[in-house]
């Protein structure tokens, strides 16, 4: 359904545009507003970081986004078209790999694509080695599930999503459960990756450096109900090492507003 867009005449088009995003969770024991008027415009080929701490809506957003939850009220285009369900072109990474621990990574990737429709099988395979490569597991084609570290996994995972080359990655603490080291090279890699294929990310994290390494904005979100606080442009050059002291004065700046947003400590 094409939709009127009030903002049509500006340059460039959204790639997503939420507009008073409303959302209510009601269970026996209490009610929830996870988000209460929520807007965001998300431009193409944009990396956006949801930060915020837990409870402030971000994983609601994003399934927001995604189409896999319906708001109470407002709405979410993309592309100019109105958000009804989930579709080809925005597919979501979550923490937990979900990865199905009968099939090997190849077949994992693979699987991703039957969403690709008219691919023959060996196309199907050509297209799963590429990305594969592309995260660095050339080597694992053949390897199990249960054979992979938290890191390889999540990597496969991101294979996965990136397979049906949707224009849109909605990515959810993709990197939460892994080591330090592991997550700094997934840093490198996924902005390479980002950089070469011109995708729209949003990636939702509580590391307040990993929002600064990785986001061109950070969205900084607040609870009770949940909303945008502030949104921080970070116009640091790429690639950007997690470590540089350039990005830790950002860092610093949105641990303070987070500490506002929480009342108390986190970790930056
Ligand atoms: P975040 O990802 O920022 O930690 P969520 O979007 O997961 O926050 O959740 C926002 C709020 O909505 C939380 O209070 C959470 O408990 C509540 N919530 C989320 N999903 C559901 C659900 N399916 N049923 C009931 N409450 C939910
Ligand atoms: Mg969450």
């Amino acid at each position: 359904m094409e939709v009127s867009q009030p903002d049509s005449i500006t340059a460039t088009p959204a790639k997503l545009l939420v507009e008073n995003v409303s959302k209510r969770f009601t269970s026996s024991r209490a009610t929830v507003q996870a988000l209460e008027n929520v807007s965001l415009t998300v431009t193409a080929g944009e990396f956006v970081c949801l930060i915020g701490p837990s409870g402030c809506g971000k994983s609601t957003l994003l399934d927001i986004m995604a189409g896999l939850t319906m708001p109470d009220s407002g709405r979410v285009l993309a592309d100019g078209k109105l958000v009804e369900g989930p579709g080809r072109q925005r597919l979501v990474m979550f923490q937990e790999s979900a990865l199905f621990p009968w099939l090997d990574a190849m077949g994992n990737v693979m699987f991703g694509l039957k969403l690709k429709p008219g691919l023959t099988n060996a196309q199907r395979r050509e297209i799963a080695e590429h990305y594969l490569r592309l995260v660095g597991l050339e080597k694992f084609h053949h390897a199990h599930v249960h054979e992979l570290s938290g890191g390889m996994k999540q990597r496969v995972a991101l294979a996965r999503s990136l397979a049906p080359d949707p224009q849109v990655l909605l990515m959810d603490e993709p990197f939460a459960a892994l080591d330090a080291l592991t997550r700094d090279q997934l840093y490198d890699d996924i902005q390479r990756i980002w950089q070469d294929s011109r995708k729209t990310i949003v990636f939702v994290t509580h590391n307040v450096r990993e929002a600064v390494c990785l986001g061109d904005r950070v969205v900084l979100m607040m609870p009770g109900p949940g909303r945008i606080s502030r949104i921080f442009d970070i116009p640091l050059p790429r690639p950007r090492d997690i470590n540089s002291p350039e990005l830790a004065g950002y860092a610093s700046q949105i641990a303070a507003a987070l500490k506002g947003v929480t009342g108390g400590a986190v970790s930056e």
